[in-house]
């Protein structure tokens, strides 16, 4: 395999690693040649469960001999099953499902116009979005990010976005306007670099927000479904937001995204204001609250909470000896991300010739998502090839 091989289905959008894999379970993926990798990455925050996780294969195995589609036209039981879980888990009223992060974040910025055009009869459209962020790449959804590579070559752009420095409120404060109808944020940066939020900052800009009555948005694509310790990022900062976004964990791999808001935003959408032929249909409807159910039941919020705390004591015990080479290790939950002085891809192919999966965020951070199961085996032999790649690197260095 080489890195040249010629691809017919990304149209050059990826520089794809040298590595194709075939098989997954548990924490556990498997490439074309049956060598095993201990995956840190879980399909970029996805597979939450681990790889073909049994409650989700077997909930999706009966599924199939039984409805696959039938349409947003028809009631939908299991859609419904899964809505009144989300809301129970995220204090909200409703929900909107569709395929993607960027369509969930796509329907919150369609929604917040809505709701101030036709509910509360203002001309409100604006949507003010943080430096650093990722919302997706739809035209609206990359307008909202808050990085200038994602637009390179897309102009023109939808109107109606403003970027401040994320962190910053005098800069929000500066930027509003009678046209202001909401603001978009992550509470951890994912793409970006893995940055969290101040609680301080966030508390303030919701406080400011509310007076404003400007609608207060988390996309929870990325730190949503557990990821972060609770099952929404938000609750760890005690807010409860108009609308939030999820999708990458809800599904354990099937297709699902959704929009959560408040009854009084939701009222904001009426028959044909929005609409989607796959969102939520009833695979990926099983999909999704097999996927909560099984979360439930193997307290994966209490696990998340425990062993994250172990890994970053780990990470941070193995940064302190590398102190030219690591400069700190940060994040929430299972979300954690080490930022290091060289290029971070130089880690990340070390680690992947030894056997272990990472990501990385921007040039220098190697970021960690690893399934939620994650446990303290896996943590050990992640910190042995960590420690094996950090000083092959010091050695090249010297
Ligand atoms: C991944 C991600 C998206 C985009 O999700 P897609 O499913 O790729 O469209 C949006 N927001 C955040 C925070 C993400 O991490």
């Amino acid at each position: 395999m080489s890195i040249e091989t010629k691809n017919i289905t990304t149209m050059n959008n990826y520089a794809r690693w040298p590595l194709a894999i075939v098989k997954g379970s548990g924490m556990k993926v498997w490439d074309e040649k049956g060598k095993e990798y201990l995956d840190m990455t879980s399909g970029i925050g996805v597979t939450s469960l681990g790889h073909c996780p049994p409650a989700v294969s077997d909930a999706l195995g009966k599924q199939l001999d039984t409805l696959w589609h039938s349409s947003n036209l028809f009631q939908h039981p299991l859609q419904e099953k899964l809505g009144e879980k989300l809301v129970q888990i995220s204090g909200l009223a409703q929900a909107f499902f569709c395929n993607s992060g960027a369509e969930a974040n796509e329907a919150a910025i369609k929604i917040a116009r809505r709701y101030n055009q036709k509910i509360k009869g203002e001309n409100r459209y604006e949507v003010i979005t943080f430096t650093q962020s990722f919302h997706g790449r739809t035209l609206a959804t990359l307008t909202a990010t808050g990085q200038d590579k994602v637009k390179d070559g897309f102009l023109p752009l939808p109107e109606g976005f403003i970027t401040v420095p994320y962190g910053d409120l005098e800069a929000v404060k500066e930027v509003a306007t009678e046209k202001t109808c909401a603001v978009l944020l992550e509470l951890v940066q994912g793409e970006g670099g893995v940055h969290p939020a101040s609680k301080e900052w966030v508390t303030d800009l919701f406080n400011w927000c509310k007076e404003e009555g400007i609608l207060f948005m988390v996309d929870e694509v990325q730190t949503g479904i557990a990821r972060t310790g609770s099952w929404f990022a938000y609750q760890q900062y005690g807010i409860l937001p108009d609308v939030v976004s999820i999708a990458k964990g809800l599904g354990s791999g099937f297709p699902i995204g959704a929009i959560l808001a408040t009854e009084e935003v939701a009222q904001a959408f009426a028959p044909g204001s929005h609409g989607t032929t796959f969102g939520g249909n009833p695979l990926a409807a099983t999909a999704g609250y097999a996927t909560l159910q099984a979360m439930e039941e193997q307290q994966m919020l209490s696990h998340v909470k425990r062993v994250s705390v172990e890994l970053m004591h780990a990470l941070q015990q193995w940064a302190n000896q590398y102190p030219e080479q690591i400069k700190g290790v940060r994040g929430l939950g299972l979300m954690l991300g080490i930022e290091t002085t060289e290029n971070a891809d130089l880690y990340v192919t070390a680690a992947r010739e030894k056997g272990v999966l990472l990501l990385s965020a921007g040039p220098k951070v190697i970021r960690l998502l690893p399934a939620l199961i994650v446990t303290n085996k896996e943590i050990e032999q992640l910190l042995k090839v960590l420690h094996e790649v950090a000083q092959e690197i010091n050695q090249v260095n010297k």
